[in-house]
């Protein structure tokens, strides 16, 4: 029944528009099917906004979303159903998404009654779906208010595959919960993602655990990715100077010197030109990064980056940095 994808595509490029917050702007990536690509960068980095656009939550003002070849925003109404079926979003907060007046098996029925189960089917596959996630048939008969937060999101991710989805945008599905529990969660991510082939985009602040769970990572500062690329050459060896300040103030991922970063971010109503990390940068490049945007350009292995110094950029010992443009 699980109808396995040929390939999976979004790509995205917003901007324009002179009044529009360019929450995200001049984005471009591809996921691939199967993988877990993760999204990480400060809050208000517009993580959020880039995974609700690629699901078609938000429309940006102009650019692509391509799933299968189709643009998801030039999708005709059923064309839009099927693919809000195929792609489906986890949120962070599980009791904020479930509905406090209905029963599990209420909240399921809905999904599923979408993909045109009768009701005797969709009886049998709620109970199949709470086990799946970890819960049993009894729990169907009880409301969000009776379960732990870990539960909730269990029963937030039944019906995210209640409509058979190939992508789930993940947006911070564990940072409400407990370690101990995030860990169960991360666990069942990891193994509904190996039986079922799914693709996630999984947003998160949490850069150990985006280490632990994705294949690629990819960097947000102010609407832009900086740096996208295979998860492990990034976190031993980051190209982009926001990559290197953004874990050298992560605890446990590298030895790295940390890097204090001058200012806070901009407001992405008013975004620097250039470069938009360059008022920021201790690696600014001069006039360059001041005044042209760097564009994502393929450094090999899989790696992009969006900064005009085109040999690696490291923290000199002792903080003055060294780098060429
Ligand atoms: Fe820093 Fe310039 Fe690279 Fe931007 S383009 S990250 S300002 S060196
Ligand atoms: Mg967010």
């Amino acid at each position: 029944q699980f109808i396995l994808p040929r390939s999976l595509l979004a790509r995205l490029l917003t901007g324009g528009g002179n009044r529009v917050v360019h929450a995200v702007n001049g984005v471009s990536f591809v996921l691939h099917e199967g993988e877990t690509l993760g999204l990480v960068g400060e809050s208000g980095s517009g993580k959020s906004t880039l995974g609700r656009t690629i699901l078609h939550l938000h429309t940006p003002t102009r650019g692509h979303v391509r799933f299968d070849g189709q643009d998801v925003f030039e999708l005709d109404a059923a064309g839009l159903r099927r693919f809000r079926q195929q792609a489906q979003i986890v949120f962070q907060n599980p009791y904020a998404s479930l509905n406090p007046r209905k029963t599990v098996r209420q909240i399921l029925s809905v999904p599923l009654a979408l993909r045109g189960l009768p009701p005797r089917e969709r009886r049998r596959e709620a109970a199949a779906l709470v086990e799946r996630v970890g819960l049993s048939a009894r729990h169907l008969d009880q409301y969000p208010h009776q379960f732990s937060g870990g539960q909730r999101q269990r029963i937030a991710i039944a019906r995210a595959l209640a409509m058979h989805p190939r992508l789930i945008v993940a947006d911070e599905p564990v940072s409400a919960l407990d370690v101990s529990v995030q860990a169960q969660i991360i666990n069942l991510l990891e193994d509904l993602q190996r039986e079922l082939r799914l693709t996630y985009l999984f947003i998160s602040h949490d850069l150990g655990v985006v280490r632990h769970l994705s294949s690629r990572v990819a960097v947000m500062y102010l609407g832009q990715i900086v740096e996208i690329g295979p998860t492990e050459p990034l976190f031993r060896d980051p190209l982009h100077p926001y990559t290197h300040a953004l874990l050298s103030a992560a605890p446990g991922q590298g030895r790295r010197e940390r890097i204090i970063l001058q200012g806070v971010p901009p407001s992405p109503l008013d975004p620097p030109p250039g470069c938009p990390f360059h008022p920021r940068c201790p690696a600014a490049a001069g006039e360059v990064c001041r005044t042209v945007r760097p564009a994502l350009t393929d450094r090999g292995g899989g790696r992009w980056v969006a900064c005009h110094l085109t040999a690696p950029w490291a923290p000199a010992a002792g903080g003055a940095p060294r780098g060429a443009a």
